[in-house]
C-alpha cells in the first residue's frame, strides 16, 4: 500500500494524471501486462477519490441504506467486535433481496456502528469495502458513468474541483498533449494507487 502525498495529491496534478490516462485505451498500455483493465469512467472515478475530502456531516452514515458488505467485510467486522462470525451475520447482516448471496447490514438508519456525538465511525479500522470506496467508486466493479451524491457534500465539492483542475490542465497546450505511451501508462499506475490507498 503505498501513501500518496499532499503534492501528489494537487487537484491540477491529478487533472493532469488523469487526462494522461485517459489518452489511450487500456488495451494498448496493459497489452503486456497482468494487470486489470479499467474504463475512462473508473479512471475518472479514481480521480475524484484521490480529490475527495469527507466532511465528516455523517449524512452516509445516518441515511444510506442498504449497505452492501462483502463476506470478507463480514469476517473482519466480526474479528474486529471479538465475536464469531456467525453472531456478527445474526447479529449485523440481512440477506439483500434483490442479489442472491450479497449481504446488507441490518435496515438501521443511522448506522448501529455510527457514533452521532463523535460524528466517526466505531469500526473505522474495519469498516466494509462499499464505505471505503463511498462516493465514487463501485462496489462490484466498472459503471458506466460517475454518479454524484447530492446529499455528499465532499461528492459535490470533488467534482467541482476536478472540473475545474481539468480545464486549467487543457487550458495549457502543452499539458493537455500528454499523449505520450509512457506517459499514460505511468498516469494509469498512478491512479490505480488511488485503490491501493483506501
Ligand atoms: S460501518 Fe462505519 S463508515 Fe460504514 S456506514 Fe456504518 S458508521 Fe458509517
Ligand atoms: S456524506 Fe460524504 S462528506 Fe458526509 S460524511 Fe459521508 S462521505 Fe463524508
Amino acid at each position: 500500500m503505498t501513501e500518496m502525498t499532499k503534492l501528489e495529491r494537487d487537484p491540477k496534478n491529478v487533472a493532469l494524471q488523469l487526462l494522461s490516462a485517459t489518452s489511450l485505451p487500456d488495451w494498448e498500455v496493459f497489452r503486456e501486462m497482468d494487470a486489470p483493465r479499467y474504463t475512462t469512467v473508473d479512471y475518472y472515478r479514481m480521480a475524484c477519490h484521490m480529490i475527495f475530502a469527507c466532511h465528516r456531516c455523517g449524512n452516509c452514515c445516518t441515511t444510506g441504506d442498504p449497505i452492501r458488505l462483502r463476506p470478507e467485510d463480514a469476517a473482519a467486522i466480526a474479528k474486529s467486535l471479538k465475536i464469531p462470525l456467525n453472531k456478527a451475520l445474526k447479529k449485523y447482516t440481512i440477506q439483500d433481496p434483490k442479489k442472491a448471496g450479497v449481504l446488507d447490514f441490518k435496515h438501521i438508519l443511522p448506522c448501529k456502528f455510527y457514533d452521532l456525538s463523535a460524528k466517526g465511525c466505531k469500526i473505522y479500522a474495519a469498516r466494509p469495502w462499499s464505505c471505503r470506496i463511498f462516493p465514487f467508486l463501485g462496489i462490484y466493479g466498472s459503471e458506466d458513468k460517475i454518479k454524484v451524491n447530492e446529499s455528499c457534500p465532499g461528492s459535490v465539492e470533488t467534482m467541482k474541483i476536478l472540473k475545474e483542475a481539468i480545464e486549467v490542465v487543457r487550458a495549457d497546450a502543452k499539458m493537455a498533449n500528454a499523449t505520450d505511451l509512457a506517459e499514460a501508462r505511468n498516469a494509469k499506475e498512478f491512479l490505480r494507487e488511488a485503490l491501493n490507498s483506501i
